[in-house]
């Protein structure tokens, strides 16, 4: 059986023009006014509504016309803010990779989904995404996990002939495939035009957005009916009382404060997919900041995935390769016996590997997976064929089984043929099984010493093995810690020790000759693996070289400083995990080897089944899990969430999915890995490197503090908004109202709105990876203390100073008459001066958690700038445009308020600076002296 042909570059052509991509329609959004709508209707719409209302009840219709116009305006501004965060994440998707392996002008090729044709032949293997709609023209074992179309999580088997839809995934074995639909002829199309999408459950962010939202509107009710009644009790009309409560509700609901969080979300997952890092969802962004600690594969994430194969063992002896990249030509090194045996080896590898190396522009690459691509390279280098025969079925690898075989025509160019042909004999060649694994695993499923040396040899010990298991007790013995004892495999089993302490992946190899029944058997698809990987005959180990990538031993380096603990989880051997973990400064460099050393070096199979314990284990730095199924990955990710860490988790595996879904934030590589891993997961690495994680985490922190600060910023603005109001309403009336309604209003909406979002914006500091993480609420006792203590209340103090003074100067005396309307509408101007002058200041002070305003440098958030300027503009143009004034109920104050209004600026930074300063000595600023901003 040979592969098709697949199309030619001129159908592909035609068709593409005629079907287009192959990509979904977009998914419709909600209705645009739907959308509005929502904005016009959540919680603090509804406050402003109802302060509306009250001012027509009042009498007030203008009143209730302008907050009526402000929730419109509000929303409008909520409605566009969502709208780019959408689109931020839109973009985001669109990088996401998607290839598949297709089969055109007779050669296989990658290309990416969106390129298929109907007609098109593809590959898929397990963890494959189904691309389009297709027929299969060929599947061996293969069963395809429909749970996304059908609800059923069971995966079905299906066969040659059998359709599978686009968008579900190979659970098992692998397949060969006609399009039959593409795009928005597929199945999943249809399905998607006819559902509506299920709302997602709420993130850890929702829930604290919404507690925000809850303590605010318990504030504001219960501050609200308190003066209200009180404001009575004193003698206050009743149109007094109503102003008094829609003052207080206005003044207390931060407008704009919502759509900033999603929008500042959105600029942190923007920032991260510069740096390589795609966040499926925003959430992610903030749940990354608070990682405590990071289970990371080995292949691929912390090494570089640039696999060659640089010795062979058989038991014929050694043979070395040097070869570049995976160029076919290489400089082989061994005796002669050893190398046609290690020939014979890889091409019995290469026929069970899903990879292989295309020549593109004189340089040579990987197509598929790097592991199997090298093995393609050694069969290559070693004198094979450069395509590999063809198996007549094939069973994948996982992380489970950690093996993967085929089962090849014994009349194939197959390397039992070439081994077998003695000349002058028939050549009919038994076919063959050719199994490549972890070579622990594989041992276990090799013939003992005597079954090898039973009469007749090898092959006839082999061939009756098939028959049953029967011949494998009668000749190896059945125990299984006998067969421990075997000469052949003490001797294999020091190689692979001694190849793995270099820190070589091994991959053990083994074969035997199968009935022509049970090739059969297999070919139709009705063989069992299990049955059939037994009594094998070990051909070799192969030891392959993959070097760290550079940049993470300084990432881990960086994770430490940062606080955040990490493991090393691979399905790799225990040694190479050692050799690697050592290489890069996981773990001592001068322990010894993985039994002796320090204990930080354990296996899957050992990790003790009582959650608590396992996590006791395994709640330090530096540990290595080696040998591990994705089953333990599991709970291994449970473990640590009970010891209350935040967890990120790799993993590229068919079998991943759970574990990276049960992690707090799933961790995916873009290149390498299954569809089925990058569909699980938060977090996609483009560059598939770890020292993306950290960056990742890095911006996720730096997103979360830019969140602290413009609710800091926002709800001390709150605290100067609502003192005129209690103070009044204390007052009994006596003392004017230094704000109004509408100025508040402004402040809100207008003056405050573009340099909380510069603070959204914030670039991270220096010091974001300094210190330990934390995970508290956003809106926690620091924050409210450093807001509702120390900038409120210094704001406060220059607000009303200026308001009084500039009273006074209009001729107002404490306990006299009521001043003049133009006098207060002039106090009121620099009442209003002075709090966007504090505000200004404030964002400034805002910027750091630790560090005094002037300590930061001023162009280091070109925003921030610019916001302060449109700010200024907006002041001038509410206190000197007379209509727009007037509507205020404010006017230009005389010199001396402005220049108090102007000492807000000072006063503000001092006063944070006191503040944080003291916080510092006492100890409670947890900050490192790092500065934050060069
Ligand atoms: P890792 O954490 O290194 O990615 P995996 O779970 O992918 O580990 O692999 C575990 C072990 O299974 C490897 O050490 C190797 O011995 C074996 N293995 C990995 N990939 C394959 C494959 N494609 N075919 C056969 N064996 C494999
Ligand atoms: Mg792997």
């Amino acid at each position: 059986m040979t592969l098709p042909e697949g199309l030619d570059s001129g159908q592909v052509e035609e068709l593409s023009e005629r079907f287009g991509p192959n990509s979904l329609p977009r998914e419709r959004p909600r209705p645009w006014w739907l959308r509005l709508a929502a904005e016009l209707g959540h919680f603090f719409a509804l406050m402003l509504w109802a302060a509306s209302a009250l001012a027509f009840i009042a009498g007030m219709p203008e009143l209730g016309w302008a907050i009526a116009a402000v929730v419109v305006v509000n929303g409008l501004f909520a409605f566009f803010q969502e709208a780019r965060a959408e689109r931020a994440s839109a973009k985001l998707r669109e990088l996401l990779p998607s290839n598949v392996q297709v089969r055109r002008d007779g050669r296989t090729t990658v290309v990416g989904a969106v390129d298929l044709v109907p007609g098109d032949v593809v590959l898929l293997t397990a963890g494959d995404r189904v691309p389009a709609d297709l027929d299969f023209l060929q599947a061996s074992g293969v069963s395809i996990d429909e749970s996304m179309l059908t609800g059923e999580s069971l995966p079905v088997p299906r066969g040659a002939g059998d359709a599978a839809s686009g968008g579900t995934f190979v659970a098992v074995g692998d397949a060969v495939g006609r399009v039959t639909a593409t795009g928005s002829a597929t199945r999943l199309a249809e399905i998607a035009r006819l559902t509506t999408r299920a709302v997602p459950p709420p993130s850890p962010l929702d829930l604290e957005l919404k507690r925000i939202v809850k303590i605010i509107a318990v504030v504001a009710v219960t501050v609200g009916a308190v003066f209200f009644l009180v404001s009575l009790l004193i003698g206050n009309p009743l149109t007094g009382a109503f102003l008094f409560a829609i003052g207080v509700t206005v003044a207390l609901v931060p407008e704009g404060l919502l759509p900033t969080v999603t929008l500042s979300l959105a600029m942190g997952a923007q920032r991260m997919s510069r740096r390589h890092a795609l966040v499926r969802n925003l959430e992610a962004v903030e749940t990354l900041g608070s990682t405590t600690f990071i289970c990371t594969d080995k292949t691929g994430t912390l090494t570089q995935n640039r696999m060659s194969a640089v010795e062979v063992w058989t038991p014929a002896g050694s043979a070395t390769i040097e070869g570049h990249g995976y160029a076919p030509e290489a400089a082989l090194d061994g005796p002669p016996e050893a190398l046609v045996a290690a020939a014979q080896l890889a091409t019995g590898a290469h026929a069970a590997s899903q990879g292989d190396i295309e020549e593109h522009d004189g340089e040579w690459r990987a197509v598929g997976d790097p592991m199997e691509a090298a093995l393609a390279a050694l069969d290559r280098r070693l004198g094979g064929a450069a395509e590999g025969p063809i198996p007549l079925a094939s069973f994948a690898f996982d992380g489970e089984r950690k093996r993967q075989s085929v089962v090849l025509d014994g009349d194939s160019s197959g390397p039992g043929a070439e081994a077998q042909q003695v000349p002058g004999t028939v050549p009919a060649t038994p076919p063959e099984l050719w199994v490549k694994g972890a070579p622990e695993v594989l041992f276990d499923l090799c013939l003992g010493d005597r079954a090898r040396t039973t009469p007749g040899g090898t092959q006839a010990s082999a061939r009756s093995a098939g028959h049953g298991a029967g011949v494998f007790e009668d000749g190896g013995g059945s125990a299984g810690d006998r067969r421990g004892d075997d000469a052949w495999r003490t001797r294999a089993g020091a190689v692979l020790e001694e190849l793995a302490a270099r820190g070589l992946r091994v991959l053990a190899v083994a074969s035997r000759s199968l009935a022509p029944a049970e090739a059969e058997a297999a070919a139709r698809g009705e063989a069992s693996a299990v049955v059939l990987e037994q009594g094998l005959v070990l051909r070799g180990l192969i030891g392959l070289h993959d070097p760290p990538r550079p940049a993470v031993e300084g990432a881990i380096r960086q994770a430490r400083e940062a606080g955040i603990r990490i493991a090393m989880v691979t399905g790799d051997h225990p040694a190479t995990a050692a050799a690697i973990a050592r290489e890069i400064g996981l773990i001592d460099r001068n322990s010894g080897d993985h039994k002796s050393g320090s204990g930080a070096v354990l296996e899957g199979a050992s990790l003790p089944e009582d959650l608590q314990v396992l996590g006791a284990l395994l709640d330090r730095d530096g540990v290595v899990i080696s040998r591990v199924t994705p089953e333990q990955k599991l709970r291994v990710a449970h473990a640590l969430q009970g010891r209350g860490h935040c967890v990120a988790m790799t993993g590229d595996g068919v079998n991943d999915g759970p574990a990276l879904e049960a992690a707090d934030i799933g961790v995916a590589m873009g290149r390498s890995g299954t569809d089925v891993a990058r569909n699980a997961a938060d977090l996609v690495l483009l560059d598939d490197d770890f020292a993306t994680i950290i960056v990742a985490v890095e911006q996720g922190r730096a997103t979360y503090a830019n969140i602290r600060r413009f609710l800091t910023y926002h709800l001390t603005d709150n605290v100067a908004e609502l003192t005129p109001f209690v103070v009044w309403a204390l007052s009994a009336g006596h003392f004017p109202l230094a704000l109004g309604v509408l100025q508040i209003l402004f402040l809100d909406i207008g003056t405050d709105l573009l340099p909380a979002l510069a603070l959204g914006g914030e670039k991270p500091s220096l010091g974001v990876l300094k210190r330990p993480p934390e995970r508290r609420h956003l809106m926690d006792g620091s924050l409210m203390f450093r807001v509702f203590a120390v900038l409120g209340p210094v704001e406060v103090v220059f607000e009303m100073t200026a308001f009084a003074v500039v009273l006074w100067l209009g001729g107002w005396r404490p306990g006299g008459d009521l001043p003049s309307a133009g006098v207060v509408a002039a106090a009121s101007g620099a009442a209003f001066t002075a709090v966007v002058l504090g505000q200004l200041a404030n964002a400034y002070a805002c910027r750091s958690a630790s560090w005094p305003a002037w300590r930061l440098s001023w162009g280091s958030n070109r925003m921030l700038l610019w916001a302060i300027v449109v700010e200024l503009g907006l002041l001038a143009l509410f206190l000197f445009v007379g209509p727009v004034a007037r509507l205020l109920g404010q006017g230009p104050p005389p010199l001396e308020g402005f220049v108090l209004a102007a000492l807000a600026i000072p006063g503000v930074v001092i006063g944070d600076a006191l503040h944080k300063a003291l916080r510092h000595r006492l100890g409670r600023g947890r900050t490192h002296p790092v500065l934050p901003h060069h």
